[in-house]
């Protein structure tokens, strides 16, 4: 399937485009699940502590991570959500004048804080499908290139890049050019697509990983992201971390999300089915709609993001009139195959 992918990317503001909130906010691809009474529990006990101070550098949430993935807990790095450590690793292993490559579009986060850490963008346009193009992402890395970012899910696609095609891309890259592999939607990846990075970091001493609570495990609010890799990365990257910079809700809260690892393994489920429902709808009115393995899809436009803002849904939206959504609640799933087909509602499941 051909689809149409421009960069356009501008900022994600709440409400920007709105004067009044929309009757759905479907921007920000958050998960419609509010926390699960037991995470909301934990991180409650912690409050009643708020007059400390927590961690000065943090120790039990790496460890805690560390433990989940099977790394040394000097191989995790934390920080205020996946877009804190993002930034922590251009500051630390870029310096101002250097590039970074990344694909266009692109989760905002990536031009907005090379801006702020003074590289210059590169960005790789998709290829047509709504695919990184790592052959065109090899030719565009060069000596003054820094850091190159990879998306496994794609962020506004939701496309994934074969696990071969990583595996060529990364060990083609020259070794001195550290690669993030963002996978902050990973949890919605199939078992099949599912590469097992630490096979991939024992392999690439330049690889980090970073993932994030924001969006499988709907903790976007509480600001709780990692990156791991190998130990003298790891190190490079936490030399800027900051003192008493995580709050101490997060410990609970990851322990209670682990905690209840079933619960929200069914609700990413779910999440999938809704999405795939409603792509199959707007695939059959002849949306060209890439196969997302995330918690959202992309709407090509000219058009989408107007429909969906008339009909009071805010959406990610882009210079030609594309839109992404956010799925998985049955109610905004069924107003957006209405604003955008005029059908009534036949999605929820
Ligand atoms: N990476 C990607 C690809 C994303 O889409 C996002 C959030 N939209 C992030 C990182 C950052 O997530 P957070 O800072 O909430 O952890």
């Amino acid at each position: 399937m051909s689809v149409r992918v421009v960069d356009g990317t501008r900022p994600s503001h709440r409400y920007r485009t709105h004067r009044v909130p929309p009757r759905f906010d479907l921007a920000l691809s958050e998960n419609p699940f509010p926390p699960l009474p037991s995470v909301l529990r934990a991180v409650h006990m912690t409050l009643a502590q708020a007059n400390r101070y927590p961690e000065f550098l943090p120790r039990r949430l790496p460890t805690l991570i560390a433990q989940h993935l099977g790394v040394g807990a000097d191989q995790v790095v934390v920080g205020s959500g996946a877009t804190g450590v993002a930034l922590q690793i251009l500051q630390t292993l870029t310096t101002p004048g250097d590039e970074i490559v990344y694909s266009a579009p692109t989760f905002d986060g990536y031009p907005i804080m090379a801006e702020m850490a003074g590289v210059t963008a590169v960005p790789v346009p998709l290829d047509s499908a709504g695919n990184q193009d790592l052959r065109a992402m090899r030719r565009a890395v060069d000596r003054r290139t820094a850091l190159i970012v990879v998306c496994r899910p794609h962020n506004p696609t939701g496309t994934v890049i074969p696990a071969d095609d990583l595996k060529a891309f990364l060990s083609d890259v020259p070794s001195r050019v550290p690669v993030v592999l963002d996978e902050a939607y990973v949890e919605f990846l199939g078992a099949t697509a599912y590469v097992d990075p630490r096979a991939l970091i024992a392999k690439h001493p330049n690889l980090v990983v970073l993932r994030t609570f924001s969006k499988a495990y709907g903790l976007a609010g509480l600001r709780i992201g990692y990156a791991f890799g190998r130990t003298e990365l790891i190190a490079r990257i936490g030399t800027l971390q900051l003192p008493f910079g995580m709050g101490a809700a997060a410990v609970a809260a990851v322990a209670a999300s682990y905690a209840a690892a079933p619960e929200l393994a069914a609700r990413t489920l779910r999440i999938a089915e809704r999405r795939d429902a409603l792509r199959s709808a707007l695939l059959a009115h002849g949306f060209a709609i890439p196969e997302s393995h995330a918690n959202f899809l992309y709407v090509p436009g000219p058009g989408a993001n107007t429909a969906l803002r008339r009909a009071g849904i805010a959406a990610k939206s882009y210079a030609d009139g594309s839109a992404r959504i956010a799925v998985g609640d049955p109610a905004s799933d069924d107003a957006v195959l209405q604003a955008l087909t005029a059908d009534p509602p036949r999605v929820t499941t």
